[in-house]
């Protein structure tokens, strides 16, 4: 499927950058379009809800949905299924504030209700165990995308840090087709590119890379090369910016720097195609700590400790920023979550 249309620079409407926010795209009773931050992380810690609370921030932001990780090829299944215990455990006990979303339909529900829509991502095939059966036990406890391989080669295929990547495993492959029969939708953030490449042409569904910034603005292994977005844009995929400082420059994450990537990808793939993960992580200890003790999934000369952070109080900038550079307001709506919409209707089950 091909579907890309263009962003015309300079074809604002002229009066647009002298209202207020308010009154436009990011007052929710004025737009029924739905703000997705398709990534955040929350501390990984299944007994501690300090930091929950902040997920208000999003919401005060302007976003009516967010998806939390639950977890990394270097942390245990078991692990995973305790922290979305907890994390479902808060969402249910805030019922008057939280939502969870189990299927496309909740968003707007939860919106229309305002209430922050919430569910929840895993990163990295390892957490199934070397069980098939466990893609479908995820998506029964709200796990909604999923990446095959996080930086390092697992049982289903290579990762963005490896020399080597040897590509899709016959497991993988596996992986692949169950997460297209329950209806997760495959990421290709974190694998090697051989990898990537492999499961963009094997998947059924179209892809996603919910956390990956273009190479060519910033050269990192983490990024992404043109033609891998390419790729995932020509079977209706989708491409998230994420607010990450080293991915974005030299650890510089500001509204400035992440609109250049936002349009770089913008004016590459098309406006259908592109989205944001931020990837904030709320719990800068938890991140540095982690960073230290492994050094083999996070070489210290790419991955430096006190990483700055795009926040999500920033997203009301980034779209004054997109709408000065001729973004109108029903592009913000696709940008801003309207597009991983598209991809989950199409997906979810
Ligand atoms: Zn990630």
């Amino acid at each position: 499927m091909k579907r890309r249309r263009f962003v015309q620079l300079g074809a604002a409407t002229p009066f647009l950058g002298s209202l207020s926010l308010r009154e436009t795209s990011m007052n929710p009773a004025k737009n029924k379009a739905i703000r997705l931050d398709l990534h955040t992380c929350m501390p990984l810690r299944e007994t501690d809800e300090a930091f929950l609370p902040q997920l208000d921030r999003h919401k005060a932001s302007g976003f009516d949905a967010v998806c939390i990780n639950v977890g990394f090829d270097a942390l245990t299944w078991e692990k995973s299924v305790a922290l979305l215990a907890n994390y479902r455990n808060f969402i249910l006990k805030n019922a008057d504030k939280y939502a969870l979303i189990n299927k496309y339909e909740d968003f707007a529900n939860a919106k229309k209700q305002g209430k922050l829509g919430v569910f929840f991502d895993l990163e990295g095939g390892k957490a199934l165990n070397e069980q098939l059966g466990m893609v479908e036990i995820y998506q029964r406890l709200g796990v909604r995308w999923m990446l095959l391989v996080y930086n390092n080669t697992n049982s289903l295929g290579g990762g963005c840090m490896d020399e080597v990547d040897p590509g899709l495993t016959a497991f993988g492959k596996q992986v692949i087709a169950k997460m297209a029969e329950v209806g997760i939708i495959l990421c290709c953030t974190h694998c090697g590119y051989k990898t990537a490449a492999e499961a963009l042409d094997l998947n059924p569904n179209p892809s996603i890379f919910s956390h990956s910034n273009p190479r060519a603005v910033h050269d990192h292994p983490r990024n992404i090369p043109d033609d891998l977005m390419k790729r995932c844009a020509d079977k209706g995929g989708v491409v998230g910016i994420n607010g990450i400082g080293i991915f974005l420059g030299e650890n510089v994450a500001n509204p400035q720097i992440i609109v250049k990537h936002i349009d770089y990808a913008v004016q590459k793939i098309g406006i259908e195609h592109v989205g944001l993960g931020l990837d904030y992580v709320f719990d800068k200890q938890e991140l540095d700590d982690f960073l230290a003790q492994r050094p083999d999934i996070f070489p210290p000369d790419k991955f430096p400790k006190g990483i700055n952070m795009v926040t999500p109080e920033m997203l009301p900038e980034i779209s004054n920023l997109l709408s000065k550079k001729g973004y109108k307001s029903s592009d913000l709506d696709l940008v801003f979550g309207e597009n991983w919409l598209r991809v989950m209707k199409k997906v979810w089950k």
